[in-house]
């Protein structure tokens, strides 16, 4: 193995005078609803996917609202899955969210707008002004049937335009669509302002689609991605990779300085990464929503692990997109 291999996160991070990575301060409660999903992506770090049982319960769905109106401080809840929409309490957590004035998120995979009993949401989501945050690695159908599945290109345009159509992306709707790009492969992703300009062009020139923002986010080196790098003998090139990329410019705004992340059943991790990984919050933090405790959060330190240079590498990356 390359000696490379062996240089942990944190001897990175105290070569580049961070003695401990710890919390700044938090505005975002992030809450992944669970694994189940109507697709089963070739990169997904959750392993989600059609036969998931995990999802979160109305009972840890009420600890979660009671969280939420507790800490105003707590601008924005920002709801992953799996595909969260498929969460039977997804809707319930938007609305009371908003009713307690929250900015709220919805990572969509926009093929859920096709599945049974799930075509009111395009609908619902402009009702309530959430923020979607969509998936769509690349511009072009045989990348995207690739790594998501045969057809859901085709669909995923499909439910852009349904968006579009109810004001998503427009100026002044207040209706805000975001694309995620994540490579294909073993790569880092290209200069996000510029691939923005691609998508934008060609969205546009191809189907009229109109987006907010596109976030570039590299592929974590973690669950399905990482059986793949393993099964392809390109897990020790891609970990170099992002080992020798690491930014120590993109250390400030690592998503988990600013956000906690809680899982289906309720407990508490420093990000999604983290919380695949069963990595929990450290022992001397609060460690489920039942527990929650701000200020006490907000001046953890963050566990880590080598999977972090996927956050550092290159022009860093988070759930927002490039950090530096
Ligand atoms: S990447 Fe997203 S859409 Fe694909 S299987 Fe995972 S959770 Fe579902
Ligand atoms: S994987 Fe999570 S804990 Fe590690 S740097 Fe990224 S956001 Fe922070």
């Amino acid at each position: 193995m390359p000696k490379l291999l062996l240089t942990s996160f944190d001897e990175t991070l105290a070569e580049h005078g961070h003695k401990t990575l710890r919390a700044l301060r938090i505005d975002t409660l992030q809450v992944n609803v669970g694994k189940l999903c109507n697709q089963t992506c070739t990169h997904c770090h959750v392993d989600a996917g059609p036969t998931r049982t995990e999802i979160m319960t109305r009972a840890t769905a009420e600890a979660v609202l009671e969280v939420v109106r507790r800490y105003p401080e707590l601008r924005t809840v920002d709801i992953t899955g799996g595909a969260p929409e498929m969460n039977p309490h997804f809707e319930y957590l938007v609305e009371q969210s908003k009713a307690s004035g929250r900015h709220v998120m919805d990572r969509c995979n926009l093929t859920v707008f096709f599945v049974r009993d799930k075509q009111h949401l395009p609908k619902f989501l402009a009702d309530h002004q959430v923020e979607v945050v969509a998936s769509l690695p690349c511009y072009l159908e045989d990348n995207v049937d690739q790594q998501r599945g045969k057809g859901v290109y085709g669909r995923s345009i499909e439910a852009l335009q349904q968006l579009n159509a109810l004001g998503y992306g427009q100026e002044g709707s207040g209706l805000t669509l975001n694309l995620v790009y994540n490579p294909l492969g073993p790569k880092l992703p290209p200069p996000q302002a510029g691939l923005e300009a691609d998508y934008r062009d060609e969205l546009a020139k191809r189907f009229g689609i109109r987006f907010n923002r596109l976030y570039t986010i590299t592929n974590m080196p973690i669950n399905r991605f990482l059986d793949d790098l393993h099964r392809s003998g390109q897990y020790e090139a891609y970990m170099e990779k992002l080992i020798m990329g690491f930014n120590p410019s993109s250390v400030d705004g690592l998503m988990c300085r600013n956000l906690i992340s809680v899982n289906w059943d309720g407990r508490l991790s420093d990000c999604d990464f983290n919380q695949m990984l069963d990595l929990p919050v450290e022992d001397a933090a609060p460690q489920t929503i039942h527990e929650f405790d701000l200020a006490r959060l907000a001046r953890r330190r963050v566990v880590t692990g080598m999977h972090c240079y996927g956050c550092t590498a290159g022009a860093g990356s988070s759930c927002g997109g490039a950090i530096a």
